[in-house]
């Protein structure tokens, strides 16, 4: 069995450049042992190398794609902290205390990177939002409120605002909502790609098409080998290979299903105000953004399976259903269509991601970034893994350990 699965990541046409020539060159994986070696070109390994290179060490990063094409060409990129299970659901699992323990991590994560997005100056479209989380299927409004208190008494920054306090103040159909602020958008592409130029600049090597086909723990060290015949030495490597999964490392309840997003052309927004991130408490969920060009981005409408096929040939239905329930939600019939596109998407049973060493192995690491804050996520397992390498593990590693549900 090979390394990672290997998938057809998405399908259509999404509003991000995807399919451009990849903006940095690829060069060939170092003859010289690396201290770490990245498996994976998105989001997540972009993350990973630019810290731990800045941070001195000698990386390499090898991708079977070229650099965010794969999942976070895809993403819609609404970058929060309140994940896909709600607090007080995660509450009556594992108690109040460790849930509001692991969404406060989350939310430092995301804070931190939008600092470090700013002091670094990638321009990748940065704008904070604030957030609307509207009562649905899985809090209505009663339960939207209790989430709303329990957030406040675990220090997380989120106001319950009646249907009609909503509809005032962001001209969007009245329902009630939980109004969160520290949330912002990014473009995802321009966010990896500004990220990975930097991590050459500190040295890394980024090398692509590289199929990354084993990872062996030799005497001294770590080797990866690849489908073309190459194989780097290092001293640690990272996983970050996203719904491509290790399969034999990352377990089942981090499963993969599909999901659909559309966008109309540039200058449509603002259709409400503030320009608000929007998003449904249902399973699945609606939700919409605008970005910095105007363009209005929507998704949801996800499906259990992972077949490609089967998931791509619904693209032009779930446009529709997209379309006409983001147009009901926001009260308006302006909704064009540019885009349209379907993708793999990792979930979680408790919306949280896997960080952590992989079973059996003290030089071997998951970033999975599963759950719908895949940006955040990148950006909590850098602190996670940067802290273990530098042998101070961080208190809060053991909430995102990969293997938390066995
Ligand atoms: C439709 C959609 C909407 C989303 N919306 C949001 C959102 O609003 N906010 C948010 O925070 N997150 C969102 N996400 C999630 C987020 O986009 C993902 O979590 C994130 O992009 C994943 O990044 P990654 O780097 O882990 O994966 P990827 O970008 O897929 O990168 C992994 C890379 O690993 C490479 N790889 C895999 N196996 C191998 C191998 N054996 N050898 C070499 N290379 C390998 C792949 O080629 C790939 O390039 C969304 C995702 C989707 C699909």
């Amino acid at each position: 069995m090979e390394l990672t699965e290997a998938r057809d990541l998405r399908g259509g046409r999404s509003c991000w450049k995807p399919e451009d020539k990849p903006s940095l060159a690829s060069e060939p994986p170092p003859k010289a042992r690396v201290d770490v070696a990245i498996v994976g070109a998105g989001i997540m390994g972009a993350m990973l190398a630019e810290r731990l290179s800045t941070g001195g060490r000698r990386v390499a990063l090898l991708d079977r794609r070229p650099p965010a094409h794969g999942s976070t060409a895809a993403s819609t990129a609404l970058v929060m902290w309140g994940a896909d299970v709600p607090l007080t659901h995660l509450a009556e699992r594992i108690g109040i205390d460790e849930a509001a323990r692991r969404w406060r991590r989350v939310r430092a994560a995301a804070r931190s990177l939008s600092d470090r997005i700013d002091a670094l100056g990638i321009a990748c479209g940065r704008i904070d939002r604030p957030e609307l989380y509207l009562a649905g299927t899985l809090l209505d409004e009663r339960a939207l409120e209790a989430e709303g208190d329990a957030r406040r008494k675990a220090g997380l920054p989120s106001a319950f605002l009646a249907a009609d306090a909503v509809a005032a103040r962001f001209g969007i159909a009245p329902r009630a909502a939980l109004l969160s602020a520290g949330s912002y958008e990014v473009d995802p592409v321009k966010l990896t790609e500004g990220l990975l130029i930097r991590a050459r600049r500190h040295g890394a090597a980024i090398g692509f098409p590289y199929d990354v086909v084993a990872v062996e723990q030799q005497e001294k060290g770590l080797a990866v080998r690849t489908a073309e015949g190459t194989v780097l030495l290092a001293d640690e490597v990272i996983l970050a290979t996203g719904y491509e999964r290790a399969h034999w490392y990352l377990p089942a309840a981090f499963a993969v299903s599909s999901s659909y997003a559309i966008a109309t052309p540039p200058g449509i927004a603002p259709l409400w105000r503030e320009n608000a991130m929007i998003w449904e408490a249902s399973n699945p969920y609606i939700y919409a953004r605008a970005t910095a060009d105007g363009r209005i981005v929507a998704g949801g409408e996800d499906e259990d399976f992972d077949d490609a096929g089967r998931r791509d040939a619904l693209i032009g239905a779930k446009a529709g259903i997209l379309q006409a329930k983001v147009a009901a939600i926001i009260g308006t019939d302006t909704m064009p269509p540019d885009c349209a596109w379907a993708a793999a998407f990792g979930s979680s049973p408790d919306g949280l991601p896997a960080i952590g060493r992989a079973v059996n192995h003290d030089h071997l690491w998951l970033a999975s970034g599963f759950g719908g804050n895949g940006v955040t996520f990148a950006a909590l397992a850098i602190e996670l893994i940067a802290a273990a390498l530098d042998g101070k593990p961080d208190p809060d590693a053991s909430c995102f350990d990969p293997y938390r549900f066995e």
